[in-house]
């Protein structure tokens, strides 16, 4: 039994997804004739109580997307200094759009309102970048799967309208906060300008995200992922997987979530683990302790078929998905106790 906690995008479509995908009606989506991408576009449109969505290959697409219809080049974006859209996008933020990123120093990938407050330099002043936008990533991917205090995301956004910056959420796993924190998709929709959302993480299909926000956003993106060579053609077979996910996959993060935890107690209790990072969703964080060294585990636990990742400085990942099964849970608990 192969047991891959490497991240949540290992996993592959279900027999009913699957399904959904060969039964799918196609058209060209160029032309907006592909009635399965319309209709997962205006179902996750609804979902959010935003005007429109729009289908992206990639969730890295659909937040550099987003990031180019918000700014002009010179521009600059606020965001954690563990931000995807500045660490994990290949420095597309500069390649794309020519706008520098500001980081905030947050704490496990989340900043506060007042922090952002002190941060802001405005567009008065000609020798300084721009402030056009901010940018929130919830959960945090580099913050251990943390999710955003409501509260604070709202004080964020009133301080953005202020300074007449947009507002972008990277919701790769959106969908494992509003699960664990108890909160709607349309509470998020009525906060922010544009949202990213990935279907190919926690939601189990094999590829793509949806950017949403407004009609007059959104025929900016057409345009945008159009020249970033994203504009797909019969691509009604993956929004069917896109559907399905949206339809079964969403209440069953919760399942992730609990398996993370019994993870995260399995871990505790082995004598070479030096600390757990708080687990929240679908990702545990863990160290080994100082002379333990951690490459080393992984490629022991490797050799078991047990397969995680390092992120360097003694620090290492494990992230729960649909692919990960009660039997699996149990073995990895069993090697742990006998490693
Ligand atoms: C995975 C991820 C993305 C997008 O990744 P793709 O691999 O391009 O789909 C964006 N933001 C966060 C926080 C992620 O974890």
């Amino acid at each position: 039994m192969e047991i891959n906690l490497i991240s949540d995008t290992v996993t592959k479509p279900t027999k009913g997804m699957l399904d959904a995908m060969f039964k799918a009606e196609v058209g060209d989506d160029v032309f907006k004739a592909d009635p399965t991408v319309n209709a997962l576009q205006a179902k996750a449109a609804a979902l959010f109580g935003k005007e429109a969505a729009l289908f992206f290959p990639s969730g890295t697409m659909a937040n550099q997307a987003a990031i180019k219809l918000h700014t002009q080049p010179g521009d600059k974006m606020y965001c954690d200094k563990w931000g995807h859209v500045y660490n994990f996008e290949g420095g597309g933020a500069a390649f794309n759009s020519g706008v520098t990123s500001h980081l905030i120093d947050g704490e496990r990938g989340m900043f506060t309102a007042n922090q952002l407050e002190a941060a802001i330099s405005g567009r008065s002043d000609i020798h300084v970048p721009y402030s056009r936008l901010v940018c929130i990533e919830n959960t945090t991917n580099k913050g251990g799967g943390a999710c955003w205090d409501f509260e604070e995301l709202k004080k964020i956004q009133e301080l953005s309208k202020t300074n007449d910056l947009a507002y972008h959420l990277d919701g790769a796993r959106l969908f494992n906060a509003l699960v664990a924190k108890n909160e709607t998709p349309l509470q998020y929709g009525a906060l922010f300008d544009t949202i990213s959302i990935c279907l190919s993480k926690g939601l189990g299909a094999p590829i793509g995200s949806i950017l949403l926000g407004s009609y007059e956003d959104m025929e900016k993106a057409l345009r945008i992922r159009k020249l970033f060579g994203g504009a797909m053609r019969q691509a009604g077979y993956l929004a069917a997987a896109g559907i399905y996910a949206l339809d079964h996959h969403i209440d069953r993060l919760e399942e992730d979530h609990q398996r993370a935890i019994q993870i995260g107690i399995a871990l505790e209790a082995c004598s070479f683990v030096k600390k757990v990072e708080p687990i929240e969703t679908n990702i545990v964080i863990f160290y080994t302790q100082d002379g333990v060294d951690e490459v080393d585990f992984v490629t022991k636990m490797k050799a078991k078929n047990i397969h995680f990742i390092s992120m360097g400085d003694g620090k290492l990942r494990m992230v729960t998905h649909l692919d990960f099964t009660d039997a699996m849970l149990q073995k990895l608990q069993k090697e742990l106790k006998e490693f």
